[in-house]
């Protein structure tokens, strides 16, 4: 008996499944591409040998194609990624009182009061300091993004970096390599940079309380680890599943609703991955906002729409985005 929770990003898309007694049992990792219903396919793909005849209890989704996805899938839940991740933070440690959670392309901050979100906040503008960029520094300074972290605990003297977005500090960062610096004292330098522009932008005006978990791909980074420590003070977490935590959150919130409502799983089964569907849209003339309303099909059955403003068309899909 398994429970699939599903974090479709911008950047990854992430699969995990845990077993009957909430284990992390398989986790599958994909690029989007931009492409999130292929991404889903590719990754049911993966699991359909190994889990076509278990029994899922329950299937959640969460991340920037939720919606998309939860259509494709049947979803019993569908929850923003602040829900998901608080609520895998929290079911690892109840002390948790502050979740940093940077991915590829966004970075959050989450408060919590005994387990309960708070305040939160995101950035989804500034690059500096998400997966993608360090991807692209790693890549410009020759160093595998695994070892970047390590470089950075190799420095003995940061470099000073203008860390305020993403264009500055790669162009100060391009400076300094031309100016001969160590790439250890660069790398440390840029960490450093990334933290200061994470608490001054997302984390601004925010009582970061420990017990903190740092969350998301970035958080493999030790470097940016030490350099949150150093500023704050404390000792910063980083959980065991600290880049799939949204889609464990996801699978946990999904095995609440199911139970909750006493009801069956709508999942649609791994076959989900031989299937073809199709993405069109039509403007709702309907009212002046003339909205434009994406459907999705199955072969020629329509399974969901979304982007009408007045949840008009999407009451149509069985279950609700939040
Ligand atoms: S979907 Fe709703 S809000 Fe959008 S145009 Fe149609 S009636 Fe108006």
């Amino acid at each position: 008996m398994y429970y699939l929770g599903v974090d479709v990003g911008s950047v990854s898309t992430d699969i995990v499944v845990l077993d009957e007694k909430l284990n992390v049992y398989d986790q599958v990792y994909l690029r989007t591409k931009g492409r999130p219903i292929e991404a889903i396919q590719r990754g049911f793909k993966q699991l359909k040998n190994k889990y076509k005849d278990k029994e899922v209890r329950a299937i959640g989704t969460t991340g920037s194609g939720r919606g998309i996805t939860s259509f494709i899938l049947g979803a019993d839940c569908v929850k923003n990624e602040i829900t998901a991740h608080a609520m895998a933070g929290v079911y690892y440690d109840k002390e948790v009182k502050t979740i940093f959670e940077i991915g590829g392309q966004d970075s959050k901050i989450i408060l919590l009061n005994q387990g309960v979100v708070t305040d939160f906040a995101m950035n989804t503008v500034c690059a500096a300091g998400t997966g993608s960029f360090l991807d692209r520094q790693a890549e410009r300074l020759g160093i595998p993004i695994e070892e970047f972290g390590n470089y950075a605990l190799k420095s003995k003297l940061a470099v000073r970096i203008a860390g305020r977005c993403a264009v500055f500090a790669e162009s100060d960062m391009i400076h300094k390599q031309q100016l001969g610096y160590d790439s250890a004292d660069i790398i440390k330098g840029l960490c450093e940079a990334l933290a200061r522009n994470y608490l001054n932008n997302v984390g601004k005006g925010k009582d970061i309380q420990p017990k903190v978990f740092f969350q998301g791909g970035v958080a493999a980074n030790i470097g940016i680890k030490e350099a949150f420590e150093k500023i704050l003070g404390f000792e910063i977490f980083v959980p065991k599943y600290y880049n799939v935590m949204g889609a464990i959150g996801a699978a946990l919130l999904a095995k609440e609703t199911v139970e909750s409502k006493r009801c069956k799983t709508n999942f649609k089964g791994f076959d989900i991955s031989d299937h073809v569907f199709i993405t069109n849209s039509f403007q709702c003339k309907d009212c002046p906002n003339e909205c434009e309303v994406v459907r999705i099909l199955d072969g020629e059955v329509e399974i969901g729409c979304f982007g009408d403003r007045c949840g008009k068309w999407n009451q149509k899909s069985h279950i609700k985005s939040s």
